[in-house]
């Protein structure tokens, strides 16, 4: 697959000044300075916004503050304020075929998240933007989006990613991780739980050819 300069930068410079990596490491406070063991989060957020911040940020994508490691539903709004979201609903996926094509499909170096909840507030909360405020948070129908990261390989159902956001609240990992994906749930093997991985369903990715960085 040909991919842009600056896919392969993503792929082949920034991800891999940092993953693999460990908490406690000059590589991993990259991706979360602020971490530390039993800091009730996980670090995920970390591993794009670090890639959005060496790409650099034009004045529009700046203002979405997609580098600062925001929440993960302000990455997904980052997207959509920006005309880079891909969401990846069932309504998209048949309007592409019915007219003649395939279904959207994430490229290597994409920001990719991973949502639960059900698939009616998908469907049709997903392609919107959350309010940011705890104070109109019940004005949002979206689903929970669950994790983030970037995609290193989506050809067939079994892909390559890298993600921060591993290990436990004792040390955090980035890692390069195999993923299956279903084509008949669009779900992917997901994250670690104390009960293994759950599937989780992919609620959609952000398209970085398409989004505001600088290189
Ligand atoms: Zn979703």
């Amino acid at each position: 697959m040909d991919l842009s300069p600056r896919r392969r930068r993503i792929l082949d410079r920034i991800v891999p000044s940092v993953v693999p990596s460990v908490s406690g490491t000059a590589a991993f406070r990259k991706i979360d300075a602020r971490w530390a063991p039993n800091a009730g989060y996980t670090t995920c957020g970390g591993l794009p916004a670090y890639v959005a911040g060496m790409l650099g940020l034009t004045a529009e994508g700046a203002a979405t503050r997609i580098n600062t490691g925001g929440g993960l539903a302000g990455m997904r709004n980052a997207g959509i304020a920006t005309g880079s979201w891909v969401h990846n609903g069932a309504g998209e996926r048949r309007r592409a075929i019915m007219a003649g094509g395939q279904p959207a499909r994430l490229k290597p170096g994409d920001f990719y998240l991973l949502c639960s909840g059900s698939a009616e507030r998908h469907e049709t909360g997903c392609n919107c933007i959350a309010p940011v405020k705890p104070e109109e948070a019940n004005k949002y129908k979206g689903a929970t989006i669950e994790h983030v990261g970037i995609i290193v390989s989506a050809a067939g159902n079994l892909w390559r990613t890298a993600d921060a956001g591993q290990g436990n609240q004792q040390v955090q990992l980035a890692l390069y991780i195999w993923r299956q994906f279903n084509p008949a749930t669009q779900q992917i093997a997901g994250e670690s739980d104390r009960f293994g991985k759950p599937m989780r369903r992919l609620c959609g990715w952000i398209d970085v050819d398409r989004f505001p960085f600088l290189t």
